[in-house]
Order: structure tokens, then C-alpha cells, then sequence
């Protein structure tokens, strides 16, 4: 692709329109086409998308009395996922996940909705549900819980781009537009991943678009195009969000590799994973549903129990193999949220999962000899380990 991208970077360069030039509103038009949303407004990075997103939808405003906005969020995540009800006032409330899909489990979620509901300065008032490593979380059933209870479902997709989720009634629908709003990260190590930060927010709902192009902006005047000034006219406190045109320049020179084979490519080193270590004893494999299409941002095994991680990396960075853990705190145990209602979370299946998760490297330019050498390491690794 480097010719590609570097000519798309040349381009930006030359026309000088690094901010809001016309390449990211191509970009936003082919990601709103792609996912099958009325709008996509492209942002800073995928954090912020999470927040701009909760601004919009009036998320931790609680109606302005004493109470506060709950927010639902998986225990096993990546920290932005809590963070940002936080910062905008509202309390996150870590919920238990599924242990073989990774993904915030339906059950647990409507347990801690009902706890919050006995509680006198809590409203329910979200969920933000990730689609964890790739896989799209249980979108029909977390569905039914938002509409049951009233709360806005907002979907992280940060890690899920790419991949879609097959409705009972056959209706395949992708990440981006699993969510009443919804939010990506191109970071560099997501699916689709830019040469630096950005991030991006999809809906169907007009007024949020609106009110989130403006929250991304300054709280700029988006509402009245006619207006002249609009740009100097900031009519809400909003935040300073845009993606760089360079930035999205690369990521329309990226996009036509990573829809026409990354996405079956890496689907296909995942399943020879699968295939390689589904005879170790012991070792937990990352399961997806079979409605469900991953875009493998993560492959992530569970280590057999007492197998010491350490070790077994050790062993493996030895011989060439990067392997990181996601994640090794569940979220409720993050020093950030210490003496804060959020800490009080009954989670034991992320628990146990944040000591024996391990990621093995995975994306679609890994040959077939490479993860099959990994395989043989990673099981002699853990034959030295028993
Ligand atoms: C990466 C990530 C984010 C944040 O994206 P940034 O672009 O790094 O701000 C949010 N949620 C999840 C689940 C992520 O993996």
C-alpha cells in the first residue's frame, strides 16, 4: 500500500487543507455507506468519539437534580470505555462479560440494572457495550434490555469495525450500526487504523449527527449552515475533535485493502489458530457466535489454569513473538475509579479472565508458516510450564 498512501499523504500536503479538507468528508460519506448509516462524523480519536457521543445524548446530565446517570460498561474493556461517562458526570457500573466471547453478558447486565434501580441516586440511563476483540457483543438481546429499561445503547466499536452481526431474522448488520449511536478508533493497532490517532461516530438520528459535528468543533453554530460566522459562533461547550486530513486521506487510501481481503485474511489466520491449539489441554479459545463475523483486532487465548503468563511470554519474546495481555485489571479495579461507587462491581468472570488472558499476534499479513510457528512455541512454552 505504500504507494497508495504515500501519494495520499503527498496530496494533503500540497493543497494545504489540513484541516477539513475534503478528504475526510470522502471519508466520512465512504464509512456511512460501508456500515449502512445516515451519518458519519469522523473525530480526534476513538475516546473521544465515546464522549462526544454521550454529550450529544444528554448522558450525565441526570435531568439536574442530585441524582446521577448510570452507565452500564463491560468489566473486561479497554479503559476509555469507562472513562468517558465518568468525565462527563455520569458513574460507570462495571458489569460481568461472557468468559468465551469476551462480551458484556446479558444476564449479569440486567442483574446490576435492576440493583441500580433499588438505588436512591442512580437513574439507568445506558449501556455502553463493546464489541470486544472483534466480535460484536449480543447485539438482539442487549437490544431488548436498552428498549426494556429505557436506556440509550451506544456501541464501542472500536475494536469491532469490520465486523457484522446476523439478526434472527437474517439481517446482517455491522459494527458501527449495532448502536442507537456508535463509535470506532482507527488508532494504529485497531482493524482499520490510521498513522496516529482518530476516531469517528455513526447515527442515523439527525440532531445527534448535528450536536455532535458541533460538540466536535467548539460547539460551533452547525444547526444554521447560512450562518457566516457559524464557525466563530459557539452556541454550546463542546471540545476541540477533528480528524487531521492527513489522517483521513490514509485512511481512504487503506480502506479498499482492508474491505477486499484484510478482513478475510485475518479471518483466516484466526481460524488457523483455532485449528493449531484447539488440542491444548487446558487453553481457552476465543469463541465467536455463529451469527457473528469478527474483525480480529485481538486473538486472545485463556492460559490454562496455574500456567505462569510471565514465563510463557518470556519464553516466546525470546524467540521473535510479541504477545501482550488485554487486559490485566478488570475495569471496577482500576485506581482511577478507588472509593467511587463504580468500584463496587460483582464481576468474577472478568476477574478471573484478567489473569489468564493472553493475545497472540494476529492481523491479515501473517502467513500461514508464521502462525503455525507460533503455535509450535506457544505450545512448547506450555509444555515447560506443566
Ligand atoms: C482503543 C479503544 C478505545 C479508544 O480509542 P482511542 O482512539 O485510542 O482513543 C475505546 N474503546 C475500546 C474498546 C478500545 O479498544
Amino acid at each position: 500500500m505504500k504507494e497508495k498512501v504515500d501519494r495520499a499523504i503527498s496530496e494533503v500536503i500540497a493543497s494545504a487543507g489540513f484541516i477539513a479538507g475534503e478528504q475526510v468528508w470522502k471519508l466520512e460519506e465512504t464509512l456511512a455507506a460501508y456500515v449502512d448509516r445516515k451519518t458519519c462524523i469522523s473525530c480526534a480519536n476513538g475516546t473521544d468519539a465515546i464522549s462526544i457521543a454521550l454529550m450529544a445524548a444528554g448522558v450525565g446530565e441526570a435531568g439536574g437534580g442530585s441524582k446521577k446517570d448510570a452507565v452500564f460498561v463491560p468489566d473486561f474493556t479497554f479503559f476509555s470505555s469507562g472513562e468517558c461517562p465518568a468525565t462527563i458526570g455520569a458513574t460507570p457500573i462495571f458489569t460481568d462479560i461472557n468468559e468465551s466471547t469476551y462480551n458484556i453478558d446479558p444476564d449479569a447486565l440486567e442483574k446490576a440494572i435492576k440493583k441500580v434501580k433499588t438505588e436512591d441516586d442512580l437513574i439507568p440511563r445506558a449501556v455502553i457495550a463493546v464489541d470486544l476483540f472483534g466480535q460484536p457483543f449480543d447485539y438482539e438481546r442487549i437490544r431488548e434490555l436498552c428498549s426494556k429499561y429505557d436506556m440509550l445503547l451506544l456501541e464501542d466499536a472500536a475494536q469491532g469495525f469490520g465486523g457484522y452481526y446476523m439478526t434472527s431474522s437474517g439481517e446482517k448488520i455491522k459494527a458501527g450500526k449495532l448502536g442507537g449511536i456508535s463509535t470506532t478508533s482507527f488508532y494504529p493497532a485497531k482493524p482499520l487504523g490510521c498513522y496516529g490517532d482518530g476516531g469517528a461516530i455513526f447515527t442515523d438520528d439527525a440532531r445527534i449527527a448535528d450536536l455532535c459535528r458541533s460538540i466536535a468543533w467548539h460547539g460551533k453554530d452547525t444547526e444554521n449552515p447560512a450562518n457566516p460566522v457559524s464557525a466563530y459562533e459557539n452556541i454550546r461547550l463542546g471540545m476541540n475533535s477533528r480528524l487531521d486530513t492527513i489522517q483521513a486521506a490514509i485512511l481512504l487510501a487503506k480502506f479498499p485493502d482492508f474491505t477486499e481481503h484484510e478482513l478475510d485474511d485475518v479471518n483466516h489466520v484466526a481460524a488457523l489458530y483455532s485449528d493449531r491449539l484447539k488440542d491444548i489441554k487446558g487453553l481457552g479459545l476465543p469463541q465467536v457466535e455463529k451469527n457473528c463475523f469478527s474483525s480480529w483486532a485481538q486473538y486472545t487465548i485463556r492460559l490454562p489454569e496455574g500456567a505462569d503468563r510471565r514465563n510463557i511470554q518470556q519464553r516466546l519474546r525470546t524467540k521473535g513473538i510479541p504477545t501482550q495481555v488485554y487486559y490485566f485489571k478488570p475495569m471496577h479495579k482500576q485506581v482511577a475509579f478507588k472509593n467511587t461507587r463504580s468500584a463496587d462491581a460483582d464481576c468474577p468472570v472478568a476477574e478471573k479472565l484478567c489473569n489468564r488472558v493472553l493475545s497472540l499476534p494476529v492481523h491479515p499479513y501473517l502467513s500461514d508458516i508464521e502462525v503455525k510457528w507460533i503455535c509450535e512455541e506457544l505450545n512448547k512454552a506450555l509444555m515447560e510450564e506443566i
